[in-house]
């Protein structure tokens, strides 16, 4: 069969293929832990579901403008005023089916074949593929220093005449991490001075813990205006639990926004209009569900630390916020993708290998789910992997042997 070179450099999104596999086993009535999952459990916000319902009941169902509904844009920009106390005009708006087609759109619009894309390591894994779609190169930077808050020695000595755009995604998947506003600053002023994009997905944003607040881009930015070549990624799937609702966006300048718009308009055309709906309730209506959500989420990464302190040999860096505890189970196994795999088929426990995220030997962890999984989580992996464990495990009825230490 021919398939292009592009087609055949992709990978499949491994995060996507686990959660499948993993909803087979729940199906089959297996026992699974779900500590793998991207997507927080909390239900979709009333807001949400009464404007989606009120269009929907209409029976008024059209296409709308590729760059999103006029309503949706004043969602955008409101939410753009209350969060980056910036003031933008519908032109420097898109609304994407989920961040992800809006950081797609945007790569496609300013690469060409050969540009290299900065992003600092362990990364989303969906950055790398999306730079290889474009026929271009990412360059992922692992800090020197083996933590997870890059600097900018570990960026610079990065940096080709061929670099043309810098990914920043702070609060960071998978480490949790918060990069400094000292980091941030610099980083917006060295894409200045070398004239490059900077593309921030701040989809976490309001995921932040231990009274931490995710800096503001625009606060750095020397002068303000239409060449201005920062783009601000955001979207309802984390904040407001609405990951099924595919809405998302990037607010930049004109002349981007609408090259990215002309490429959107071929490959998908607008979100579809009931999701725009949906996010309007969200994005407009009463916000004490991200508070209640950000909460529970700081709480579950508390215990979460806590089980994992009592894990000889397994080493977490505490997250500043998102949902996600990135541990370093090198002790164990430096093969991440082999780890995961003798956890979940052994224990029915569900974890992300780190070699997805540009680092082996580490698991990403979720706190999205229940105090209860996460706690019975832990407890069977310890049970996997310590020597020093019982012979025998109950999971409900069912008596497990181990048979492979
Ligand atoms: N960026 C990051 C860092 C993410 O974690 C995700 C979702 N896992 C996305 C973008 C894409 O989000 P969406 O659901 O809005 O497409």
């Amino acid at each position: 069969m021919s398939i292009s070179l592009i087609g055949q450099s992709i990978g499949e999104s491994a995060t996507l293929l686990l959660n499948e596999q993993a909803a087979i086993l729940r199906a089959k009535g297996e026992p699974l832990i779900h500590l793998g999952g991207g997507e927080p459990q909390s239900k979709t916000p009333f807001d949400a579901v009464t404007s989606f319902t009120g269009l929907l009941n209409s029976g008024d169902i059209r296409y709308t403008p590729v760059d999103g509904t006029i309503e949706m844009k004043q969602a955008i920009i409101r939410y753009t005023e209350d969060f980056y106390d910036r003031k933008v005009e519908p032109e420097n708006v898109i609304a994407s089916n989920g961040a992800k087609q809006a950081i797609m759109v945007a790569l496609q619009a300013i690469l060409n074949p050969q540009d290299e894309v900065i992003f600092p390591a362990p990364y989303w894994v969906s950055y790398p593929e999306m730079v290889k779609l474009c026929g271009a190169v990412p360059v992922p930077v692992h800090p020197e220093d083996g933590s997870f808050y890059p600097r900018m020695q570990d960026i610079l000595q990065n940096t080709t005449s061929y670099t043309k755009a810098v990914i920043l995604n702070s609060p960071n998947n998978p480490t949790g991490a918060l990069y400094s506003e000292d980091f941030i600053k610099d980083i917006v002023r060295f894409c200045e001075d070398e004239n490059l994009y900077l593309i921030m997905d701040d989809l976490y944003q309001r995921l932040v813990f231990d009274g931490k607040k995710a800096p503001n881009v625009y606060k750095f930015v020397k002068e303000l205006n239409e060449n201005s070549k920062i783009l601000v990624v955001n979207g309802v799937s984390k904040q407001y639990a609405m990951t099924g609702f595919r809405i998302g966006w990037a607010v930049g300048n004109k002349k981007l926004i609408q090259v990215m718009s002309n490429i959107q308009g071929h490959q998908t055309a607008g979100p579809a209009v009931l999701l725009q709906k949906a996010a309007i309730g969200a994005i407009n209506g009463v916000q004490s569900g991200v508070e209640s959500l950000r909460s529970t989420l700081e709480n579950n990464r508390n215990v979460m630390l806590d089980q994992l302190s009592a894990f000889d040999g397994v080493r977490a860096t505490k997250p500043d916020g998102t949902f996600y505890v990135f541990a370093d189970f090198r002790h164990y196994d430096k093969n991440s993708t082999r780890l995961a795999k003798l956890i979940l088929d052994k224990v029915r426990v569900l974890t992300m290998p780190g070699i997805e995220f540009g680092l082996d030997g580490y698991l990403r962890l979720s706190t999205c789910g229940s105090i209860k999984g996460i706690i019975e989580g832990i407890e069977r992996i310890k049970w996997v992997l310590d020597p020093n464990s019982p012979n025998e495990l109950f999971i409900g009825e069912r008596k497990l042997v181990r048979d492979w230490l």
